[in-house]
């Protein structure tokens, strides 16, 4: 059957270790319509994580003739390290009618708010700044300066709510990625993305 709307553009940003990757990777893993834009980074890969499928892994000088060449349609040092979202990645995906997730920090979704109209902005929170804590150290990979460093981030990020359209608590893994299954369902019936082609075809001809 011929598609009936078109694909969409998901932000979605959250402080470190409020679950974003968990529930991002649930949502990706159920639904084959949503795919991830891969970002690049400088960051040295987490144990498991894998260079094309997790993130590209560059090096700052590779990432900075990016930046130059005008590849990202929006980039940010995080903590320490540069992380992008490619523009040609971006385009491959929307063009074959996927919805996409950029999982992306605060200040790389305002840049995209300025400069792509229709996305849908989703915040992750976690339950408390206590567990916010035990989840980062949880993930073993951080250094006691680094937790410290994403703490105090994730504080000023919070700040940022407001500005984004949906707002999810990750307090229970399964009632969160419902919330955000949510989101996605209802956002997938606005008449904005209905196919106004498939409409005149079906109904108007
Ligand atoms: P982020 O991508 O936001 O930095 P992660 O997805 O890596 O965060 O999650 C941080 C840690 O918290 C991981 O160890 C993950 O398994 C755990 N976690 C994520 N969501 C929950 C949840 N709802 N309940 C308990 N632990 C969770
Ligand atoms: P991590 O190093 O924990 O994977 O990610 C750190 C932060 O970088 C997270 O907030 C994540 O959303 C953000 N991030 C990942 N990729 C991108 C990107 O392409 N652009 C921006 N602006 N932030 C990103």
């Amino acid at each position: 059957m011929q598609k009936k709307n078109r694909g969409g553009i998901f932000i979605v940003s959250a402080p470190s270790g409020a679950g974003k990757t968990t529930l991002c990777g649930k949502l990706l893993a159920k639904d084959e319509t949503v795919r991830p834009s891969v970002s690049y980074t400088t960051r040295l890969p987490r144990p498991g994580e894998i260079d094309g499928r997790d993130y590209s892994f560059v090096t700052e000088r590779v990432f900075r003739a990016m930046v130059k060449r005008g590849e990202f349609v929006e980039w940010a040092e995080v903590h320490g390290n540069l992380y992008g979202t490619s523009k040609k990645r971006l385009q491959g995906l929307m063009r074959s009618g996927f919805d996409v997730i950029l999982d992306i920090d605060v200040q790389g979704a305002r840049q995209i708010r300025e400069s792509l109209d229709g996305c849908v902005f989703i915040f992750i929170l976690p339950p408390s700044m206590k567990t916010l804590r035990e989840r980062i150290e949880k993930r073993k990979s951080n250094t006691r300066a680094d937790i410290e460093r994403r703490l105090r981030r994730a504080a000023t990020e919070i700040r940022e709510y407001k500005l984004y359209d949906y707002v999810i608590v990750n307090d229970t893994l399964k009632l969160a990625l419902k919330s955000l299954e949510a989101v996605f369902a209802a956002e997938r019936l606005g008449t904005q993305r209905m196919d106004a082609r498939w409409i005149k075809e079906n109904f108007l001809s």
